[in-house]
C-alpha cells in the first residue's frame, strides 16, 4: 500500500477446524515480529481461547459476524459490546457467504457497522460483485451501492472502518482477481470514500483484498498502492502457509 497505511492481514477461519488446529495456528503467530497488522477471526466459541493464547502478542482477534441488536430476546446472537468487552478488536460484516446464505443486505450491514463503531470495534465491511454482475459490467455500480448504503451516516461516529473487497467469484475458487484489476477496483473504492467522507477518511482507512489469496499472489497484491491488506480464507487454515503470507512481502 501507499499513503503511509500499515497493511492488515486477516485470517477468516469460517466454520472450519477445531480447537487443536486453532491453537497450533495461534502458536505459529505468537512471538513473531510482523511489519503488518495481523488479525485472526475464529468462530465465536473459540474467541476467548485464542485471546488467552496471545501472551502480549500484537496479533488481534476479530469475529466473523456481529449482531445488529444490542441486547434482548435475540436467540443465537452476539453483540458488538460483548465482543469488545471480551477483547476483540474488529469484526467482519456482510461477508458474501452471509449475504448469500443468511439474508444479510446493505441495510443490516449498516446497522452492524454502526454498532461496531459505537462499541469501539473496527468494522470490516465486506463488499464485492458476483460473477454475473462482473459479466454484465456493473462491478462499480454494485460496489458503489454497497458502500453508499453500508456506510450510510457513519460520519456521525468515531473510529476507523475497513473495507474488504472480495469479488464473490474469487472466493474459494482458486481464481484470484488479477492484481491490476483489484487495484482498479480499490482505487474506485477509495474515490467513493473520498467523495463521501473526505480526503482524510479515504487516506487513513484501509481497503483489503480477499478471494483466493495465497503465498503465490500475496506480495503482488500488497505492492499495489490502494491494496492495504488481505482477507485470507482457505490458505489461513494451514498455519505455515498463513505465516508465510504474513511475513514474506
Ligand atoms: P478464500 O476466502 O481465501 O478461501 O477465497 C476468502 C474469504 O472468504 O474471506
Amino acid at each position: 500500500p501507499s499513503g503511509g497505511r500499515r497493511s492488515l492481514i486477516i485470517a477468516n477461519w469460517k466454520l472450519n477446524g477445531g480447537i487443536d488446529l486453532m491453537c497450533t495456528s495461534i502458536a505459529t503467530l505468537v512471538g513473531k515480529e510482523f511489519d503488518t497488522d495481523i488479525a485472526v477471526c475464529p468462530p465465536y466459541i473459540y474467541i476467548r481461547d485464542m485471546l488467552s493464547l496471545l501472551h502480549h502478542s500484537e496479533v488481534q482477534i476479530g469475529s466473523q459476524n456481529v449482531s445488529k441488536f444490542e441486547s434482548g430476546a435475540y436467540t443465537g446472537e452476539t453483540s458488538a459490546e460483548m465482543l469488545k468487552k471480551v477483547g476483540c478488536s474488529l469484526c467482519l460484516i456482510g461477508h458474501s457467504e452471509r449475504r448469500q446464505m443468511f439474508r444479510e443486505n446493505n441495510i443490516s450491514c449498516n446497522i452492524k457497522v454502526k454498532n461496531a463503531l459505537i462499541h469501539g470495534l473496527v468494522p470490516v465491511l465486506c463488499i464485492g460483485e458476483n460473477a454475473e454482475e462482473k459479466e454484465a459490467g456493473i462491478t462499480k455500480d454494485i460496489i458503489f451501492r454497497q458502500i453508499d448504503e453500508g456506510l450510510k451516516e457513519i460520519q456521525d461516529y468515531e473510529g476507523d472502518v475497513c473495507i474488504a473487497y472480495e469479488p464473490v467469484w474469487a472466493i474459494g475458487s482458486g481464481k484470484s482477481a488479477d492484481p491490476e484489476l483489484a487495484q482498479e477496483v480499490h482505487q474506485f473504492i477509495r474515490k467513493c470514500l473520498k467523495e463521501k467522507y473526505g480526503a482524510g477518511f479515504a487516506q487513513k482507512n484501509r481497503i483489503l483484498y480477499g478471494g483466493s489469496v495465497s503465498r503465490k499472489n500475496a506480495c503482488e497484491l500488497l505492492e499495489k498502492p490502494d491494496i492495504d491488506g488481505l482477507l485470507v480464507g482457505g490458505a489461513s487454515l494451514d498455519p505455515e502457509h498463513f505465516l508465510q503470507i504474513c511475513t514474506q512481502c
